[in-house]
């Protein structure tokens, strides 16, 4: 990377930036090679400046938020990857039962301030890992919840380093996919509505759906469910029935408790995940003519 990159970076941001950052820090799977640039804009002028940067040298630019849905090369990065930093991680309590939270926020932080607060519609959310800014992106859901049903604005960056807000009527979802996905965009805040509850009603539900996640997820470092459910059927329950339960490459892992999730014993790399992926999708396309789609986002080259 040329030097005059790396001083025009540093003299910018408030958090230095980083070369050669390893992405397995990074990610819930713990796998992955280094980004080029990693930075961590700490303000919105600074994450225009970014933005900006890499448009001028004309760099490919990934969003990270928690790193929680995504598979990461052993080759890394390219380009610039962009995690926001602590401006981003702030909720503020707006009338009406609003909150306005920024994407850098865990959503694990969101669910319960929103239960202090006495704000229901956020409980299906516990449990799930990450950021809000992924959780957007993602549409994040479970037990029949999802933030597509709380989200009334998106603020989000463009590639111009320019704001930009998605009211509701431009916003779109569908399961686990939104108007955000495929697009150079910086997601920086939402505005969710919630409903006014007891805060005790709303920590029953949370811990009712905890105790049933903890039965059914693996412990082991994930990224969640690997593919997506088809219409009218169970991406595990395919997966199981094509005798993949527990198989493994190297040390990737179709896990023992969830045949959706495929687990890190320990030294797994990018590329034995990788091929267990493949090697799954072929095996339930044989076996069922059904062809599972990918929930996480797979990231760099391969
Ligand atoms: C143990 C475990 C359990 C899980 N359970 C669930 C579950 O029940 N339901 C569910 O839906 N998911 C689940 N997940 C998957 C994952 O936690 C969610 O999809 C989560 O919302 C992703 O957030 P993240 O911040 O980690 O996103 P990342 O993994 O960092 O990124 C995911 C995608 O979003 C993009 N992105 C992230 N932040 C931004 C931003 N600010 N602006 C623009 N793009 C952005 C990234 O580029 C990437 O394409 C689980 C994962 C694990 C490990």
């Amino acid at each position: 990377m040329p030097t005059q990159w790396a001083q025009e970076l540093v003299e910018h941001f408030r958090i230095s930036p980083r070369f050669q950052e390893p992405m397995k820090l990074h990610t819930s799977l713990r796998v992955g090679g280094a980004a080029d640039i990693f930075l961590q804009p700490d303000s919105l002028a600074e994450l225009k400046k970014a933005i900006l940067f890499a448009k001028k040298y004309n760099l490919p630019v990934t969003v990270l938020g928690g790193g929680t849905n995504i598979l990461v090369s052993d080759k890394g990065l390219r380009g610039v990857v962009i995690k926001l930093g602590p401006f981003f991680n702030k909720i503020t309590q707006e009338a009406d039962g609003k909150l306005r939270v920024k994407a850098a926020v865990k959503t694990s932080s969101l669910v319960k301030r929103a239960q202090e607060l006495g704000l229901s519609g956020l409980e299906f959310a516990w449990g799930i890992p990450g950021t809000v800014g992924g959780a957007v992106y993602m549409n994040a859901g479970a037990a029949g919840g999802a933030f597509s049903n709380l989200l009334t604005c998106v603020q989000v960056v463009n590639n111009e380093g320019e704001l930009e807000e998605y009211a509701k009527e431009k916003l779109s979802f569908d399961y686990r996919q939104s108007v955000f996905q495929g697009r150079q965009l910086v997601i920086t805040e939402c505005l969710l509505q919630l409903e006014p509850c007891s805060p005790e009603k709303i920590k029953e539900k949370m811990m009712a759906l905890q105790k049933k996640r903890l039965c059914s997820q693996p412990s082991l470092p994930s990224a969640g469910s690997v593919f997506k459910n088809p219409p009218g059927n169970f991406a595990g329950l395919l997966i199981q029935k094509a005798g993949l339960k527990g198989f493994a490459i190297g040390d990737a892992q179709v896990s023992e408790v969830h045949a959706n999730f495929i687990v890190n014993r320990g030294n797994a790399t990018a590329s034995d995940i990788y091929q267990l992926i493949q090697l799954v999708s072929e095996r339930v396309k044989s076996q069922f003519n059904i062809s599972l789609e990918l929930e996480i986002k797979i990231l760099g080259d391969w």
